[in-house]
């Protein structure tokens, strides 16, 4: 397990006269040779940069894995990965997965000859009778985006292995910080850096990790070929958000628990999507692979409308998608994030998003501010409520798809 010392200290791979503190930026895109039939370490910034392989290796190691490679954006990883499949193959993904996710599988993945079918990962059952001869790629979040639905990674993984698919989880949501999926025995691990990884919203970036030397070729091979890695700007910010990412997570966690608390008891919320709360059916999984619930926390408030309300009268909880920053946001998202979801998910069998889904990411804020703010947006709602026989607040709980 890697510690808070292992976020701060990072390998110094690269050789500097000066013994710099911070990792300098190497904002060049070539690099010169010392004979013109052979190449050094690096020659060109697409094929390998020191800023860029300093973070890279970094990324390896707090993912517990033996290599990594840092993208353009979080899709270009996901990409990246589904590129490990060929004509042919088949790609089953979790029905509950990032809608660009879903987006990418139904309206890509079909021009390289490829087939996408949607899974329920929460049950290990379905998963193995869904695999084919033609399966090859299993792709999984868990906690998935945006209900937080809870998968089994060691039974997961135990069906990939027996039947010889790769399975790769997105682990967006808790960050290597909270969850390591390798050491559950998935073979790549993806993130969008863009959320925890990073942490401060001013960042696109993806990673991709393995412990599997054949994928790890693979996948550098793609990243060259395909030319979707960071550059050194973006590389050099990441990783100067990664040295925080405990510090940063363990407060909005922490700050998330009190809110999912505080939400649960609230007369305006119809439902709370936590992963360590109590009510959680998928508790005793996180327990077990997790360290935390993470700062992302999802509710059903009973109507589309209300939860339009909500989101545009918070003031600390901007509306923004995205989740994992510093600041506190809030989504709509049916509307927003998993937009495209809904636009026809074509033969895939996503999960809809409910409609009255509000999505909140929990910042680094004062708690308490966090909680006044929500507060002063929920009130209207239980008033409103209170007026009317009988509470529309819960009536309309059960509008999914
Ligand atoms: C945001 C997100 C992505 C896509 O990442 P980008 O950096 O926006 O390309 C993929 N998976 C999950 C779970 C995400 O939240």
């Amino acid at each position: 397990m890697t510690g808070r010392t292992d976020y701060v200290h990072v390998p110094r791979a690269i050789e500097d006269p000066y013994c710099p503190t911070s990792v300098p930026m190497y904002q060049t895109a070539t690099f010169g040779q010392s004979r013109a039939d052979g190449f050094d370490e690096f020659d060109y910034s697409r094929s390998g940069n020191p800023t860029r392989r300093v973070l890279e290796d970094q990324l390896a190691r707090i993912e517990h894995g033996t290599s990594a490679y840092a993208f353009s954006s979080g899709m270009a990883a996901i990409s990246a990965v589904v590129r490990l499949c060929r004509a042919g193959d088949e790609v089953l993904v979790g029905d509950e997965s990032y809608g660009g996710t879903i987006r990418l599988l139904r309206e890509i993945a079909p021009r390289l000859g490829l087939t996408a079918r949607a899974v329920d990962t929460t049950c290990p059952k379905r998963v193995a009778a869904s695999i084919t001869d033609r399966t090859r790629l299993l792709l999984l979040e868990t906690p998935s985006n945006p209900t937080l639905r809870i998968t089994d990674l060691a039974a997961m993984s135990s069906i990939a292995r027996q039947r010889g698919i790769i399975l790769a989880v997105d682990n967006t949501m808790l960050s290597p910080w909270l969850q390591n999926p390798l050491d559950h025995g998935a073979d790549v691990v993806v993130h969008s850096a863009t959320k925890h990884l990073n942490g401060h919203g001013d960042v696109t970036a993806g990673a991709v990790c393995t412990s599997r030397a054949d994928l790890a070729g693979s996948i550098a091979f793609i990243q060259n070929a395909e030319g979707a890695a960071l550059g050194p700007f973006d590389s050099w910010l990441l990783l100067r958000g990664l040295a925080t990412l405990p510090l940063r997570l363990e407060a909005q966690q922490r700050s998330a628990g009190l809110i999912a608390d505080w939400l649960a008891d609230h007369a305006a919320v119809a439902e709370v999507f936590y992963p360590t709360l109590p009510t959680h059916p998928g508790l005793d999984i996180q327990r077990r692979q997790a360290r935390g619930g993470g700062c992302v926390i999802s509710v059903r408030t009973g109507s589309p409308e209300t939860a339009r309300h909500i989101v545009e009268r918070t003031r600390l909880f901007r509306t923004t998608v995205s989740f994992g920053c510093i600041s506190s946001s809030i989504s709509l998202p049916r509307c927003m994030s998993h937009a495209c979801v809904d636009a026809g998910s074509g033969g895939l069998g996503a999960r809809p998003v409910p409609p009255d889904l509000v999505r909140l990411s929990v910042g680094i804020e004062d708690p308490n501010d966090l909680i006044a703010d929500l507060d002063r947006a929920l009130r209207p709602v239980v008033q409103a409520a209170a007026t009317r026989v009988p509470s529309p607040a819960r009536t309309g709980a059960g509008t999914d798809g």
